[in-house]
């Protein structure tokens, strides 16, 4: 898929820029806390929880009618090794072309019915799911992050088509000179070392991962305490203090009903938890 393709290439460029940015504003912060402005200061308090399973929450539940939700996994390219760097931006890749619940075709549909925006980026230590959607639609927008990261198809047929795909990538990334430098920077800086490599991998790796590479690297690295779930935006919806509606509520009940913690239930990210412990 052309198009995700290049949109997880922009976002990994924008997040890049968006942490540079954060960084200014962390270096402003000090000298100028008085001067902060009325929106930020009256920014909601960021809820975060650690479930028994050791995944991470985190929620911020502001104003407006739509929500973001993601998934932060520590798997990228500083946690690979020669044998299979480009596993992790592989994987990203093959998210998105179908589960043992949904085709490739029905899982666009889906999001397009939603007026939602599925995607995700590889970085050289993260890999992130997120969709962005209508607050009431977060549930289905969590529960779809859930089985694109546990019942992705990961056909041979499909992981062979991704090869070019991924090579093509490969092509515009190294005309992309703010993209070229990092690489030598980073293969300089970290020589012999997991952040060294190229997120995407050499051209070998990617014309020769297997299947079982890619199960390999989902067993490894896609557990529940090496992710963190968060959500932003969306009120009630995405409230650590809420709960679903009764369909949900269910599984939800009994996945917390052992827990002796009096803190409050992360609602959104037990639906998941909950899916991921089916
Ligand atoms: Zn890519």
């Amino acid at each position: 898929m052309a198009a995700l393709t290049f949109a997880s290439r922009a976002s990994r460029v924008a997040s890049r820029r968006a942490a540079t940015a954060s960084a200014s504003r962390r270096c402003m912060s000090s000298d100028a806390a008085v001067t902060l402005p009325q929106y930020i200061l009256n920014a909601p308090a960021t809820d975060l929880s650690t479930l028994d399973n050791g995944l991470r929450v985190a929620s911020e539940a502001g104003h407006g009618a739509t929500a973001t939700v993601g998934v932060f996994i520590d798997a990228g390219s500083r946690y690979e090794t020669d044998a299979n760097n480009g596993t992790a931006h592989f994987l990203e890749h093959m998210a998105f072309k179908g589960t043992e619940k949904r085709t490739r075709q029905q899982l666009e549909v889906e999001i397009e019915n939603m007026g939602g925006h599925l995607n995700a980026y590889t970085s050289r230590e993260q890999t992130v799911y997120y969709a962005k959607c209508f607050k009431e639609d977060v549930p289905q927008a969590v529960e779809i992050l859930s089985d694109i990261l546990q019942n992705s198809l990961l056909s041979p047929d499909a992981i062979n088509a991704e090869r070019d795909v991924i090579l093509r990538e490969m092509e515009e990334v190294n005309k992309m000179q703010e993209e070229v430098i990092f690489d030598h920077l980073h293969a300089t800086a970290f020589q012999n070392t997991g952040l060294g490599r190229t997120i995407l991998g050499p051209e070998e790796n990617i014309r020769s991962l297997t299947r079982d590479d890619l199960e390999g690297y989902v067993k490894t690295h896609y557990t529940a305490p090496r992710m963190v779930l968060a959500g932003a935006g969306g009120g009630w919806y995405i409230s650590h203090f809420s709960s679903f509606s009764s369909s949900s509520s269910s599984s939800f009940s009994s996945s917390f009903s052992s827990s002796s913690s009096p803190s409050p239930s992360p609602s959104f990210a037990a639906l998941l938890w909950s899916l991921m412990m089916r």
